[in-house]
């Protein structure tokens, strides 16, 4: 029987109360399906192939109009989405380019679909804290400024992610392990304002435990549950307020100059990172029964220190080329960048620290697939 036919025994079942009459062995599906409509499900897909064409051609520009593809990825996209992840990390999960690229083999049959183990998960979750505080330093000397170099790394980066995803099941590998932006998608989308459909498993083979798209309250030191992974996230909660704001104090080098001050692009965020950190470990050792208390403050400093900077550019305060759209700062007043900063300050606080109520999870959970090892002949039903 195959899968697909099996699916639709339990569409709309409640959990608990499928059906499993003609199962003899293999897989049956537990749990309350995620339904979305034909509708929906089109306009979702839509959106995916919208991003992934909005992808490719800022990767096209990075090599063909460099100056172009520079600004639509670090003056466009990168902005947005720290405030998407606090709000609704879901939708980022959906619609990221390089998610639906390692996606992609799984959902054309082509992934072995094997698992990836509770360790190795670990590894790679350490490899991509390794990668993001390797590379978005290397930004301020030399990907602010060389979009062919930029370009490259990028398709070796989506190379390495299409290749994972042909190896390990769903999103086992990449989405919720090696791929850099995951530890902060944990940090800043743990207290979410909204859950949507999760259009990339419209069936949960519990690709990893717990999982990161339907567990509500995930931090970066409760999503890999490992030794290294509780590690990884202690050391990317505390650090990473500090390496933002040392990132900031790092004036971009051009061409060579970029290598000849490797030390300070690459010291100051290092140095400041390490300062948090330890005030981090400190705060936990003298109060441990606060622990989550502190995730969530350290999330906001290191999102408030992003947006303290670069806020007032997005409208061109400052710096008329880094303006998302269009330069309108001759229009604003004085004031303008003082208050942008305390709104930036109050609206995160309130996000990521007052806010009470109810924990979402990032998507709404799917039908889970279960493995039965029941010998032929001996059907169960229900
Ligand atoms: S819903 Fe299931 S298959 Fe999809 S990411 Fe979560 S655990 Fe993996």
């Amino acid at each position: 029987m195959s899968e697909k036919q099996e699916y639709s025994f339990n569409v709309g079942v409640p959990q608990g109360q499928f059906l499993s009459h003609s199962v003899t062995a293999g897989t049956v599906y537990t749990g309350r399906a995620q339904i979305l409509s034909t509708h929906e499900r089109t306009i979702w897909h839509l959106v995916q192939v919208l991003t992934c064409a909005a992808g490719m051609f800022i990767w096209g520009a990075l090599f063909l109009r460099p100056a172009l593809g520079l600004h639509l990825l670090w003056n466009v996209l990168i902005p947005v989405a720290p405030a998407l992840l606090v709000i609704a990390p879901g939708v980022w999960r959906n619609v990221c380019p390089l998610g639906s690229l390692s996606l992609a083999p799984h959902h054309f049959g082509l992934s072995l679909r094997r698992r990836l183990s509770p360790a190795w998960r670990g590894r790679l979750y350490l490899g991509a804290l390794v990668l993001l505080i390797v590379v978005v330093p290397l930004r301020k000397g030399l990907l602010d400024t060389n979009g062919p170099v930029l370009a490259t790394i990028l398709g070796a980066v989506g190379v390495l992610a299409i290749w994972l995803g042909m190896v390990f099941t769903q999103k086992s590998s990449w989405c919720s392990s090696l791929c850099p932006v995951y530890p902060v998608e944990l940090l800043y989308g743990s207290r979410p304002l909204m859950s949507v459909p999760n259009t990339h498993c419209p069936q949960c083979s519990q690709c990893v435990t717990p999982c990161s798209e339907s567990t509500p309250g995930l931090t970066p030191s409760t999503a890999v549950n490992t030794e290294l992974g509780r590690a990884v996230g202690i050391v990317l909660t505390g650090c990473f307020p500090g390496f933002v704001w040392g990132w900031y104090n790092v004036p971009t080098y051009s061409g060579w100059e970029g290598v000849r001050h490797l030390h300070i692009i690459y010291g100051v965020p290092y140095s400041a990172g390490a300062l948090t950190l330890a005030l981090f470990l400190v705060l936990r050792r003298i109060r441990p029964k606060e622990d989550e208390l502190f995730v969530r403050m350290f999330a906001a400093a290191a999102i408030i220190t992003y947006y303290w900077f670069r806020l007032p550019s997005i409208f061109g305060i400052g710096d008329a080329s880094a303006a998302l759209i269009v330069d309108v700062s001759p229009w604003l007043p004085s004031w303008s960048t003082t208050a942008l900063r305390i709104s930036v300050l109050v609206v995160f606080t309130w996000l990521m620290v007052i806010r009470e109520g109810k924990q979402r999870a990032w998507e709404i959970h799917p039908a889970t697939v279960q493995t039965l090892n029941i010998p032929a002949g001996e059907g169960g039903s229900a």
